[in-house]
């Protein structure tokens, strides 16, 4: 199980989310299992950009984890993202979440995805799809991190918000 967090901040972002699912299934060795439904989200560091459109999805296939990057990537360039400012505004972005139990850190890839857990917009879509896949790092379920998320910011909002 393959799980995949898809992001757009420019133009019609629903969009190129629902041509990026389309484009990424294209590829014989790769299908859908689910598809979260779509979130609109606040931008998360990077320059003042526009609001997010983000959702997760679980896919299956039999492409080791670089083949898949590389064909997410061919997906990301065939939408015309043009890679400029790092956390700036995307027409589209697809990050593979997780590769099974498979702990990667190399150049090109690291998964699981260091920044899941402290990130909303992709805990949320992902306990939607996989509320008992297992954090291949941490070992607790999606829904027990998005839970803890949730969790943290209504602590937060009672201290008074973040200033
Ligand atoms: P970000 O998603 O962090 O805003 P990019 O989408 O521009 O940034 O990705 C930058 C690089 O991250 C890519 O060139 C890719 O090789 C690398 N990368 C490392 N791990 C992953 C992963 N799990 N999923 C997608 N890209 C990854
Ligand atoms: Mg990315």
């Amino acid at each position: 199980m393959v799980l995949v967090g898809l992001g757009s901040n420019l133009g019609d972002r629903e969009a190129q989310l629902e041509a990026a699912v389309r484009l990424v299934a294209r590829h014989p060795a790769v299908r859908w299992r689910r598809i979260s439904r779509w979130r609109e989200t606040e931008p998360v560091g990077g320059p003042p950009q526009g609001k997010y459109l983000n959702g997760a999805g679980e896919l299956v296939t039999t492409l080791d984890p670089w083949e898949l990057l590389a064909h997410l990537q061919s997906v990301e360039e065939e939408l015309g993202r043009v890679r400029t400012i790092h956390h700036g505004p995307r027409t589209i972005d697809i990050d593979m979440l997780t590769y099974g139990q498979m702990l990667i850190d190399d150049e090109r890839l690291r998964v699981p995805h260091p920044r899941i857990t402290e990130r909303p917009f992709v805990l949320e879509p992902l306990a939607e799809v996989a509320p008992d896949g297992i954090h291949p790092a941490t070992g607790r379920t999606f829904r027990e991190h998005w839970e803890e998320c949730l969790g943290a910011a209504s602590r937060q909002s009672r201290r008074g918000g973040l200033a």
